[in-house]
């Protein structure tokens, strides 16, 4: 592993010591074999005078919720090292008690909660505590001689410390390890089936020494090709065909039936992992719990395991399998102890020849899940060749899962309305199409956003959104793109017909071929395409629905319209007649005839001027042309989208609802 420190860029920051402990963790941060995901912690420690003149010394640790990799200086909690070093000398303390008391000791109330570590940073007298979680050194401690064999790799300015519950307990023990300790003899720690520990007076060199025990570790390693595989981007992985889709829709529901929630399902079908998904030793290695503790809280203690054919009954019967063996884990462990079970769903899936499957309530955790079985798969499949992968026991693992810091979260947030289900745009790269993808993500579904322009692949960024170029009026590329909404979530909830063109005004005399055949082909084939090749799918979601995009010219057409009006007209037949046919197997369909949506790119300051003109109002008086004298903009109608996607909308099918401001024409 290369050090990624640059002279420049600290040079800027000498002077300011949480600004250099800014910069070296977002260095460890940026590298994703040394910690994933909010794992891992950095501190520092710095005197400084209070607003009484007074010195105070403080541990700038890192604070709960925030990742190395984005970190900023109030992402560091200031705690006072003299509340920090009298918790390591009681005997025994609750870790709610631990969070609580840390808490009242920050200088500053408005700071996130401290790491759970602090109390293991301010023990060890350096200025600068560097921890991760790493890869290579924690795969080597998970072989059968991985004590010893990391003892002589890494030598006598090392500690090594057992595994023990992280929080308080490790903490205690630590001071109980050290206590006299010359301290200028180390200049690391290693935690066995945990992680590392550097620590200097000196960021760089704090820093430098997390790099240089990795890099020993790494070439101890049989062969860094997994672990380069691993990371690998991949490119020539085969289209699943339709069957395999459909199990992938199946699984995704009888894994959200076992979360009591919708649940986000992404396939990972990588060369490594399928070939992964292949090993004899598969149900052997892959049962024996996870690459480190705190991976727990993300993946549980092991996969469920797939048989290579899939059909309805058998995945059933395995999500059913795999969540009785979760609540006889429960039981075997939880005896008297008053603990609330979590819920019996797998996290990750090994499907024999088609690689695996994350599974979280929300997109962002089934990715984390991804990335972390990653990790897992390359870690075991190089502790196998060096003897063997050896977990934690499954004692210690429960421990970790069932922590009373975990427990204390349950049952605390709200899930968002449409948390875990999948939704489909059309015509997503403006106006309503971009707002409704916009309300839905806030809403909590994941959604996959398609349009003809190329600009759809940037339009959204972040996780739970996936931008595709699809020409809705060739059919193939709807099928492609309701097989990637597959692969990336899992399934399909709610559909939203919405790509349109609104052609410029011909009377019928005089209406042109080319215009008509292209109106009904845009507005009204190709949502029947897309309704036809997505209804399979929403025959296997959540709650499902399909929200069609209509216009105020079904109710109240006009003259010059004709293509528009009739292509609008002929879509809010197609979908009365998907309500018929889709209600008896729970899908609803609805329309929302908007009107006047003038927020649009379609909607020129030019062309907003001359219809005002036309009429002989201003823009203004043009805008709010109704009878509540409202602006009707995107967000109103995707407000409406995301309301009959959901709940509100759950007894309600076949129903055109307009969102117009109101019409004399229409009422
Ligand atoms: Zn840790």
């Amino acid at each position: 592993m290369k050090s990624r420190w640059n002279d420049a860029d600290a040079a800027a920051l000498a002077g300011d010591p949480l600004e250099l402990r800014v910069y070296t963790s977002r260095l460890l941060g940026a590298e994703p074999s040394l910690v994933l995901h909010g794992g891992g912690n950095t501190s520092v420690k710095i005197r400084q005078k209070n607003l009484f003149g007074r010195e105070e010394h403080l541990l700038f640790v890192k604070g709960s919720g925030w990742d190395l990799k984005t970190i900023e200086g109030k992402g560091f909690a200031p705690v006072r090292m003299e509340t920090l070093l009298e918790l390591a000398t009681l005997e025994r303390l609750a870790d709610s008690d631990m969070v609580r008391v840390q808490r009242s000791a920050m200088t500053d109330p408005g700071a996130p909660t401290p790491s759970v570590e602090a109390i293991l940073h301010a023990l060890i007298p350096h200025r600068f505590v560097d921890h991760t979680h790493t890869d290579a050194v924690v795969t080597i401690t998970n072989t059968p001689r991985g004590p010893e064999r990391i003892r002589e790799l890494f030598g006598e300015r090392v500690l090594y410390v057992p595994y023990v519950m992280p929080g308080f307990v490790l903490a205690r023990h630590v001071y109980e390890m050290t206590r006299g300790l010359d301290w200028s003899r180390y200049d690391a720690m290693v935690l066995l089936h945990h992680g590392l520990f550097t620590f200097s007076d000196d960021a760089k060199e704090s820093y430098e020494r997390t790099i240089r025990y990795v890099s020993m570790a790494e070439e101890q390693v049989p062969t860094r090709a997994a672990i380069d595989l691993a990371g690998a981007v991949e490119t020539a992985t085969p289209e699943p065909d339709r069957a395999e889709l459909v199990a992938i829709a199946t699984l995704r529901r009888e894994v959200g039936r076992a979360l009591g929630a919708p649940a986000i399902a992404r396939s990972t079908r990588t060369h490594e992992a399928r070939a992964f998904s292949e090993r004899r030793d598969l149900a052997e290695v892959a049962s024996r719990g996870p690459l480190t503790p705190d991976h727990i809280l993300h993946t549980k203690r092991v996969p469920m395991f797939l048989p290579r054919e899939l059909d309805a009954t058998s995945i059933a019967s395995s999500v059913e399998g795999f969540a009785r063996d979760y609540r006889a884990y429960f039981d075997r462990h939880a005896t008297g102890r008053g603990l609330t079970m979590l819920d019996p769903a797998p996290r990750w899936a090994i499907w024999p020849g088609h690689g695996t499957l994350s599974f979280g309530p929300t997109a962002v955790r089934a990715g984390v899940v991804d990335d972390i079985t990653r990790h897992t798969r390359a870690a075991i499949d190089l502790a196998e060749r060096m003897g063997g992968w050896v977990a934690l026991p499954e004692r210690d693992l429960f421990d970790m899962e069932y922590w009373e810091l975990e427990q204390a979260k349950l049952g605390k947030s709200v899930a968002p309305v449409l948390q875990g289900k999948v939704a489909l745009v059309t015509g997503a790269a403006g106006g309503i199409g971009k707002a409704s993808v916009t309300a839905l993500r806030a809403a909590g579904a994941a959604v996959v956003a398609l349009d003809v322009s190329p600009s759809i692949t940037t339009t959204f960024t972040g996780e739970g959104v996936l931008g595709l170029v699809c020409d809705v009026t060739d059919r193939a590329a709807i099928e492609r793109a309701v097989s990637r909404t597959i692969q990336a979530f899992g399934g399909l909830d709610v559909v939203v017909p919405n790509a349109g063109i609104f052609p410029s005004s011909q009377p019928i005399a005089a209406l042109e071929d080319e215009l008509w055949d292209r109106t009904i082909a845009v507005n009204l084939t190709s949502q029947m395409a897309l309704l036809r090749a997505c209804a399979p799918f929403l025959l296997l979601g959540h709650e499902p629905a399909i929200v069609v995009v209509a216009s105020k010219n079904v109710p109240a057409p006009g003259p010059g319209a004709a293509a528009y009006s009739a292509s609008k007209a002929g879509l809010t037949q197609l979908a009365r007649v998907a309500a018929l046919e889709l209600g008896p197997k729970g899908v609803r369909v609805n329309v929302l005839h908007p009107h006047a949506v003038m927020d649009t790119a379609l909607w020129t300051p030019e062309l907003l001027e001359s219809r005002a003109k036309h009429y002989g109002m201003t823009i203004d008086e043009y805008k709010r042309n109704n009878l509540l004298k409202v602006e009707v903009r995107s967000k109103d109608v995707a407000d409406l989208v995301v309301a009959m996607a959901g709940p509100l909308f759950g007894k309600t099918t076949g129903a055109q609802v307009p969102v117009d401001g109101g019409s004399d024409r229409i009422i």
